[in-house]
């Protein structure tokens, strides 16, 4: 009891902070700004030095050979369908419990998009669901291409499984480690893609680190690196192996039919600037992480179960209300919204979206991602978070609870 006491001590003179606290939010220095600052002065805005370094300092960082800087996860998850050779004959799977883009990838190439139902305890795509959905799928004759696990708030999906089941079953597998920058798995960064084909990143302002917008793909394999290179250039090449002809130093060709996903040296000296500070970024949100595990440990709802296996990057904080009360979170949401505290649901199962419906999907298919989804509320969680808000959205959270009948 007397972690209650001091808890409510402190709640009294901590300075409540009524501004809007947001779910997540970047962290901008006055390194960031300089950087930013100095690369606008400097003779390049887009294809110059910055991206390359940033690229090179992700793949140092994370311990994978190659790295391809774009302008988000989504252009990332999108070139690396088609590096995978994804096309409208193919099948991806991945979880429901994730931001579209990790299904819509696949339908920019065509492909069709099935889930894997999540783990109760990690909200990730399950291993063993996994396996079984594989095993039944060999038979129909309909195993998927490629399988894109999510690491759900930056904890990582169990990856060893799901690497054993790729050999097994001959699939290729894109991790989208979208919440994941900074985060660990068996001990190795993830992002090193030893277990998968290809690793994503999203720099998004809520994520774990920023280039404002911006993503980045990782992998071991060259000639994933290139393909996936040329194609957010144009499908354009300038490699004299690779030109049917040297005509002089202006001359490229179009060998394929790629876009415009480039990163620019804006977002590239942001993005760098942040990389600098990322293991601090993840040791602040464990303190968070742990402030809120001892303020919320009396209280009747779930919290994030984090797998010893792996240190989680700590991208989102999600609570689940108990199964008794799951008609209760509309109202306990509306609670912290009308009290400035900026709450939001991660995710709407994917496969309950309209557009996901229109191609055969519907509530029901997916039911502990939906069990999940009607209880789950993640709470503010981001650096610069201080004690004094937290206590201001637990004792808020505690009052909505209680109105609830939730206590
Ligand atoms: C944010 C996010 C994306 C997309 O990232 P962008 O950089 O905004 O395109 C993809 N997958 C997941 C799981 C995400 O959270």
């Amino acid at each position: 009891m007397t972690h209650i006491k001091k808890h409510a001590e402190l709640m009294n003179t901590a300075v409540i902070n009524t501004d809007f606290i947001p779910y997540g939010r970047q962290s901008i220095s006055k390194e960031d700004i300089a950087a930013v600052v100095k690369t606008l002065q400097s003779d390049f805005l887009t294809q110059g030095p910055c991206v390359a370094e940033f690229e090179q300092a992700v793949a140092n960082k994370v311990g994978a050979q190659y790295a391809v800087a774009v302008n988000s996860a989504t252009s990332a998850l999108h070139l690396a369908c088609l590096a995978l050779g994804v096309t409208a004959d193919d099948r991806v799977w991945t979880s429901p419990n994730t931001f579209i883009a990790s299904a819509n990838c696949a339908r920019y190439c065509g492909a069709s998009v099935d889930f894997v139902d999540i783990d109760p305890h990690t909200y990730n795509l399950c291993a063993n669901k996994l396996a079984d959905k594989l095993a039944l799928a060999k038979l129909s004759n309909t195993l998927p291409n490629v399988v894109i696990p999510v690491h759900f708030a930056g904890q990582s999906c169990d990856m060893l499984a799901i690497h054993q089941l790729s050999q097994e079953y001959g699939f290729r597998i894109i991790e989208d480690a979208s919440h994941g920058i900074g985060a660990l798995y068996q001990g190795d960064y993830v992002g090193n893609s030893h277990l998968s084909d290809i690793c994503v990143f999203s720099f998004h302002p809520v994520k774990i680190i920023t280039s404002a917008e911006g993503g980045m793909a990782l992998t071991n394999h060259e000639q994933l690196a290139k393909h996936m290179r040329t194609h957010a250039h144009q499908g354009i090449t300038k490699s004299p192996d690779e030109l049917t002809q040297t005509p002089g130093d202006w001359y490229y060709e179009q060998h394929t039919l790629g876009f415009n996903y480039r990163m620019t040296e804006l977002q590239a000296a942001l993005g760098l600037s942040q990389l600098a500070k990322l293991d601090d970024f993840i040791a602040q949100r464990h303190q968070q992480f742990a402030l809120y595990a001892e303020l919320l440990r009396d209280l009747p709802i779930t919290l994030p179960y984090q797998s010893n296996d792996s240190r989680s990057s700590l991208h989102l904080y999600p609570i689940l209300l108990p199964q008794s009360h799951i008609s209760a979170r509309k109202a306990v949401f509306d609670a912290l919204r009308s009290a400035n505290i900026g709450t939001q649901v991660h995710y709407i199962p994917v496969h309950t979206q309209p557009y996901f419906q229109a191609l055969g999907f519907t509530w029901g298919d997916f039911p502990v991602a939906e069990d999940y989804y009607h209880r789950t509320l993640s709470l503010p969680l981001f650096v610069g978070l201080t004690p004094a808000q937290q206590y201001h959205v637990v004792a808020v959270l505690t009052h909505a609870l209680a109105e609830q009948g939730i206590k």
